[in-house]
């Protein structure tokens, strides 16, 4: 299929960006690395009549690691989360999580941004940003805001982000040194999207559980942070009912598609799966 037609905007900065899509109003979008936009374009899903590049926009291609806190501009690539040496040691799930979008090709162009930004439930940033307890930086016609990942997804294609914001970056505390990680994703071949994945995030202290954050990718409408499962392994030994009892305490919030990734109870039933392969991970990688 080819997209219907649209006028090309490439503006240098946000201030300007902001200033285009308030001018042009609904009927423009802006585009990071189009591999989700563009096939939505050739199916005639989007019909922008203004597409805005976000590629020249000054400042949304830094990283930060600023004492304890990770800034990552929306403009950064999958490919760049997976390249960069000090993100992959100060935030390792990082690159692991990347390392399972899709494929190299889609990952050299695929952003931050857009991933996270998008709205899609099979997106597996969005679930590690809700982990990380990640702030999405966003800038509008009324000026900047930020608000929480876990705030931010309200169904399927549908965020927080009002008409004419723009997502900058994100932000997230780096997690303690010495912390466990694991994103495990159950797909049907390379390439494809979760038929059910979960991020955890622990901190082991004196061989205890002191600090646990689990979220879940493709297993609803939007992505979920577990806050149960959360609660039930922090301060716990780890030990395998406690962890069976998180493990069944995310599946039981999670409200599956039946499509060709499975029926419900199959993709219930693995996201228990990934939540119980996650944390035995996790904890072996803690310190
Ligand atoms: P775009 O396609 O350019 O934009 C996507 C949407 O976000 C658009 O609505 C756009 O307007 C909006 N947007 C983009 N940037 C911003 C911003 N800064 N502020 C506000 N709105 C913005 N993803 C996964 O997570 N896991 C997978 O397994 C996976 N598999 C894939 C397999 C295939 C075959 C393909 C084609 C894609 C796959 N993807 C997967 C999606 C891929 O990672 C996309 O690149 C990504 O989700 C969107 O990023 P993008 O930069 O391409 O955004």
């Amino acid at each position: 299929m080819i997209p219907g037609s649209f006028e090309y905007h490439r503006p240098g900065s946000v201030g300007e960006t902001v200033e285009l899509l308030a001018r042009l109003g609904e009927e423009s979008r802006v585009i990071a690395g189009g591999h989700s936009l563009i096939p939505m374009m050739k199916l005639r899903l989007a019909v922008p009549e203004h597409l805005i590049d976000l590629q020249s926009v000054e400042g949304l291609k830094d990283i930060a690691i600023d004492g304890g806190d990770i800034t990552i501009g929306a403009m950064v690539t999958q490919h760049e989360l997976i390249e960069s040496e000090a993100l992959a040691a100060a935030c390792p799930i990082l690159r692991e999580t990347s390392k399972q979008i899709a494929d190299p090709q889609i990952r050299y162009c695929g952003t931050l941004g857009g991933n996270v930004a998008n709205g899609d439930p099979g997106n597996d940033m969005p679930a590690l940003m809700q982990a990380l307890d990640a702030d999405y930086l966003l800038a509008g016609p009324e000026g900047t805001r930020s608000i929480k990942a876990r705030d931010f997804y309200e169904a399927a294609y549908f965020t927080a982000l009002n008409e004419g914001e723009i997502l900058t970056a994100v932000r997230f505390a780096a997690p303690s040194a010495g912390h466990g990680w694991a994103y495990e994703k159950q797909k049907r071949k390379i390439g494809d999207y979760a038929t059910a994945a979960a991020a955890v995030l622990l901190t082991l202290s004196g061989g205890a559980c002191s600090a646990a954050s689990v979220a879940l990718t493709n297993v609803a409408d939007t992505p979920l942070f577990a806050e149960e499962a959360s609660t039930i392994l922090s301060g716990s030994s780890l030990d395998a009912d406690t962890v069976e009892r998180a493990a069944k305490a995310a599946a039981a919030i999670t409200d599956p598609a039946e499509d060709g990734r499975g029926p419900v109870e199959f993709r219930r039933h693995l996201t228990a799966v990934m939540v119980r392969r996650a944390v035995a991970t996790a904890q072996t990688r803690a310190a």
